[in-house]
């Protein structure tokens, strides 16, 4: 058979009677799920228990006891502190697609009546990136929590550093670090929940560092990818590498909690470590 006469492949025919945008296929175990199911699911496959991503905004509601969220440093944004070309532009149209101002939403909150400050990171923002405005403000919750006896929540999901703001964003780093030395100096809990993906900069500073490392199932926790890791050390990674399962048996994450059971587990853990 001619290459110009081949059927086309199945499955690129859109189907009349399925409307764009309602049904989402699960990468886990490639199940049509309709969007209403998903989202009554926590944003979870229901057949492989596949995790799917969900917005900072979504995750807070998931969190927080019903109306306690109380958002702080809202409408932060990024300068252009190297003038990189087209970075004001990109952050412009992201903050107008996403209705996000950078790529952390923080707040002070109750669960399960603990006050708590969280800080959620949103892939869809700039693939979540770190630059200056995140660090910011989560440099920010920290020193409230601290100020009003808080404990500390930060909900990971990042590329780690933003490129385009350079040696600012490798700042945030040790910044971020910082607060939540003189959190932990206070006596005040932190715990840190790495969701996909948790990888560079961020793995690399206050993801890692809770008092309780917590994981979502599947993700993909690192600091440089798997690609440039085989490249530079030359050898065949082991099976699992970098999913939150791998850094569970290693030792970087202290417990593997489905999402439907986060908030009861960390409301368990406030309980423990700063009780009513
Ligand atoms: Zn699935």
């Amino acid at each position: 058979m001619g290459i110009f006469s081949k059927p086309r492949l199945r499955g690129t025919e859109k189907r009349e009677d399925m409307p764009e945008g309602h049904w989402h296929k699960c990468p886990g175990c490639e199940a049509m799920i309709h969007h209403l199911e998903l989202e009554q699911n926590l944003k979870c496959c229901h057949h492989c228990g596949h995790h799917f991503l969900i917005g900072a905004r979504e995750r807070i509601a998931m969190l927080a006891d019903p109306d306690s969220f109380e958002e702080t440093d809202a409408g932060l944004t990024s300068g252009n502190p190297l003038g990189f070309q087209g970075y004001l532009e990109k952050t412009s149209s992201l903050r107008e697609a996403t209705g996000l101002d950078d790529a952390v939403v923080c707040g002070r909150m109750t669960m399960g009546g603990h006050p708590t400050m969280i800080a959620v990171m949103d892939f869809k923002f700039f693939a979540g990136s770190m630059g200056s405005v995140v660090g910011e403000k989560i440099a920010r919750a920290v020193e409230r929590a601290i100020d009003e006896r808080r404990g500390m929540i930060i909900v990971s999901a990042s590329s780690g550093a933003r490129m385009q703001e350079g040696m600012l964003s490798l700042m945030q780093l040790a910044k971020t670090c910082g607060a939540l030395a003189r959190l932990a100096a206070a006596g005040l809990p932190y715990i840190s929940l790495m969701t996909h993906p948790t990888t560079g900069g961020v793995t690399a500073s206050f993801a890692t560092i809770g008092d309780i490392n917590l994981a979502e199932p599947g993700s993909m926790i690192g600091f440089a990818g798997p690609r440039v890791v085989k490249e530079t050390t030359h050898q065949n990674l082991p099976p699992g590498f970098q999913t939150a399962e791998f850094m569970l048996e290693h030792g970087l994450v202290d417990a593997i909690v489905p999402r439907a059971q986060s908030r009861d587990r960390m409301i368990d853990l406030l309980g423990f470590m700063m009780p009513l």
